[in-house]
């Protein structure tokens, strides 16, 4: 049995408490406002929430932070003086090489070796703790892209613990975290918000009433918090403006097919992408 303290009891971080609890640990939420954490005792999320982050931090095997990367190197300054040395941290934020370099920041420019970045590849659009449920992470990937400074049995420790919630577990670099996620996640959020940009700015009441399964699957992501992705949005904005940039020259190439009426060139696209699609491992 593990201590865990989750700050950040969110959407990943509730769900993650859930799950650990399940398993046998025992996990103490921290966050900005304790009396808002208070209901998650309840829901049975965690077993205590803490005012005072001092005295739980304090005996903490695991911590676990769930919050917005943009957030984290403040919230890393906060929490490492009462860190005891023995303790492994890892998050779970969308993007990787700015969590290495703000938490590096956050302790004089080196990373410390009981971090482990870590990202779960499960979520959904909802946010806040109510959200959260059991069994998230099950059969999910999780990616955890230590560097050279992280110590290997910290790394085997978070390892451990996803693998206890069902999850399998990937190890990358931050790079090659961050190139990967533009274009499986980053990328679609993207065109999810401006889809749903794109609809409500029509101006028109009728088209809610000739929207299909397609258009709400397209578009489920645009409910996401909007705070979390801007903050993902800038701290991936490299491979995120790549990504994008590659994306309009595709969109190009098939206006310029529908303008020319080129039904041969948009078969064709559109043939290679079912052929790719076809090809996707099942869920
Ligand atoms: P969420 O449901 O909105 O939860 C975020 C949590 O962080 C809330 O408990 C919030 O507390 C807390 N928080 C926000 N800013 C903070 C700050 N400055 N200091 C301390 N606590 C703060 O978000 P989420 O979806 O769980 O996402 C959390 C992290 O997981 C993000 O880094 C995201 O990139 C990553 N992630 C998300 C998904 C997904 O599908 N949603 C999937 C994988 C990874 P308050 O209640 O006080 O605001």
């Amino acid at each position: 049995m593990a201590e865990v303290v989750v700050i950040g009891l969110g959407l990943i971080g509730g769900s993650l408490a859930r799950d650990l609890r399940r398993v046998g640990h025992r996990v103490t939420a921290c966050g900005r406002d304790a009396a808002k954490l208070a209901p998650a005792i309840e829901l049975g999320i965690v077993d205590a929430v803490a005012d005072d982050w001092a005295p739980a931090l304090a005996i903490a095997d695991v911590v676990v932070l769930g919050v917005p990367v943009g957030s984290l190197r403040e919230l890393y300054a906060r929490i490492r003086p009462h860190l005891p040395a023995t303790a492994v941290v890892t998050d779970v934020g969308s993007t990787k090489a700015s969590v290495v370099r703000d938490v590096a920041a956050a302790c004089g420019g080196r990373l410390p070796t009981q971090f482990v970045p870590g990202h779960p590849i499960a979520g959904t659009e909802q946010s806040g703790f109510a959200a959260s449920v059991e069994g998230l992470f099950a059969g999910r990937t999780v990616v955890l892209t230590p560097t050279a400074d992280t110590d290997p049995a910290a790394t085997a420790r978070v390892a451990a613990l996803w693998q206890e919630v069902g999850a399998r577990v990937l190890e990358l670099t931050p790079e090659r975290h961050d190139a990967a996620l533009a274009l499986t996640s980053h990328l679609p959020q993207m065109l999810a918000y401006t889809l749903m940009e794109q609809f409500a700015d029509a101006g028109d009441d009728a088209l809610a009433q000739l929207i299909g399964s397609g258009f709400r699957g397209m578009t489920r992501l645009a409910g996401s918090d909007p705070v979390m992705w801007r903050d993902v949005a800038l701290a991936n904005r490299a491979q995120l403006s790549l990504a994008l940039r590659r994306y309009m020259e595709r969109l190009g190439e098939l206006a310029a097919a529908v303008d020319a009426g080129d039904g041969k060139r948009l078969e064709k696209l559109f043939g290679a992408a079912q052929a790719a699609h076809r090809r996707l491992p099942p869920v």
